[in-house]
């Protein structure tokens, strides 16, 4: 078999059936099986941890190894629980549970430093990629069908505004059967939807070659959308995005809005009305379409550059909160999704992305270190008061980003941190 990534992605879905009492029958049936596989994974759980028990905690031993066969060729412990019909609970649970004991023997479960796992009540309902199979319906959904005949349509947004297009082109790749599905898993989110967590398989592309730590530092700025340059030689650097032309196409689309409502002041009602309010809509549409693809273009060239100086990585600037809105430009156009766009592009390429703190990113010096909010004179240009250095500032910013080691991980929700720009 050739060698795969993986890509874990999340999707909302809601059962297919235009009967509702049909339909809450599926859900349930979603539950139940969930509710069984939770039963099955404790008691399975618990058979294993007592078997080693009693068997003095030796895995060699003859009784526990008679215990495990016994176990991996049918569940002796299982006989008042009914599965959902068609979901490979089973076999799922036996991997699950066999993999958890062991993680848990080498982590120090013998020595008493770790207990033994207790699965929750939400536990997702595990199932199989192959169980999962997914396709156009006439109006062009993506839909799934699945196990007891039951069909999934995903939703891709809550408005189409917003359709998340880099998700809908994987999982076009996966109907066209460019990319294959691990197991994945269904429950329900603290909304009540139904998710999915779906596990995509890709060939692995022929890695580019890269200098170790080699890094493309991107910095989002307000009057060049993306400067990039690179950690151990800063002279390739590049420039990304054309503000003018952002501004440019943003103005029309705002002379456009202003035209159609006034004239959607001058009609009274009826059908005159509904005309306006629908090209209203699909002025908004194209707006977001526009945007979306500026982002599309200017991450696959961010990327490409990226390949082609051979970086192990990408590191961005960490926005949240107020650094966030301070970055949010030209309406729907927004370095949040820019940056979504990068790191999905890139992950595709094998390149690793880092998030790093954007604190003083733009305040200091990138050859001497001098920080100072002095130091920044006006936008566009970075004059260091102590060495003297003088450059553009989004470019001396992007040199300091690649080689920053201040990495923030994950989602810190309630971190204050605010960029002094
Ligand atoms: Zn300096």
């Amino acid at each position: 078999m050739a060698e795969t990534n993986v890509l874990v992605r999340k999707l909302k879905l809601c059962v297919i059936d235009e009967d509702e009492n049909v339909r809450k029958e599926k859900y349930k049936f979603i539950r139940d099986a969930q509710y069984r596989q939770y039963q099955l994974l404790n008691r399975y759980m618990s058979y294993l941890t007592s078997e080693f028990y009693q068997s003095e905690m030796d895995l060699k031993s003859e009784r526990y190894k008679e215990a495990y066969k016994l176990s991996t060729k049918d569940f002796i412990f299982e006989h008042n629980i009914e599965y959902g019909k068609g979901v490979d609970t089973k076999s799922l649970v036996r991997r699950k549970v066999q993999d958890d004991f062991s993680i848990a023997i080498k982590n120090g479960f013998m020595k008493g430093e770790r207990s033994i796992n207790n699965y929750k009540r939400d536990f997702p309902l595990m199932t199989n990629g192959r169980a999962l199979k997914f396709e156009y319906d006439e109006e062009n959904n993506i839909t799934i069908k699945w196990v007891n005949k039951i069909r999934f349509k995903v939703i891709l947004s809550a408005n189409k505004k917003n359709v998340n297009t880099e998700l809908a082109h994987t999982l076009h790749k996966i109907i066209n059967g460019e990319y294959k599905l691990g197991q994945s898993s269904l429950y329900f989110d603290k909304s009540n939807n139904l998710m999915l967590n779906l596990s995509i398989h890709f060939p692995k592309k022929e890695k580019a070659p890269y200098i170790e730590g080699r890094t493309l530092g991107i910095d989002l700025g307000m009057k060049i959308p993306a400067y990039a340059s690179v950690s151990d030689k800063s002279y390739i650097r590049s420039k990304f995005g054309d503000v003018l032309e952002l501004t440019k196409a943003k103005e029309q689309f705002k002379a456009r809005r202003t035209r159609l409502q006034q004239q959607l002041r001058n009609v009274k009602g009826g059908k005159g009305k509904k005309k306006k309010l629908k090209a209203f809509e699909s002025l908004s549409d194209k707006e977001r379409r526009f945007t979306q693809n500026y982002n599309h273009q200017i991450s696959r060239r961010i990327v490409d550059f990226a390949k082609e100086n051979q970086c192990e990585y990408i590191n961005m600037e960490y926005l949240e909160g107020s650094s966030f809105t301070d970055k949010k430009m030209l309406g729907t156009w927004t370095y949040y999704e820019l940056q979504q766009y990068i790191k999905y592009k890139a992950e595709m390429e094998g390149i690793k992305v880092r998030f790093v703190n954007p604190a003083y990113t733009s305040q200091t010096c990138s050859k001497c270190g001098y920080v100072d909010s002095e130091n920044r004179l006006e936008q566009e240009k970075f004059v260091c008061k102590k060495c003297g250095n003088s450059l553009n500032a989004d470019y001396n910013a992007s040199i300091n980003i690649a080689n920053s080691t201040d990495f923030i991980i994950g989602k810190k929700k309630n971190n204050k941190k605010k960029k002094v720009a």
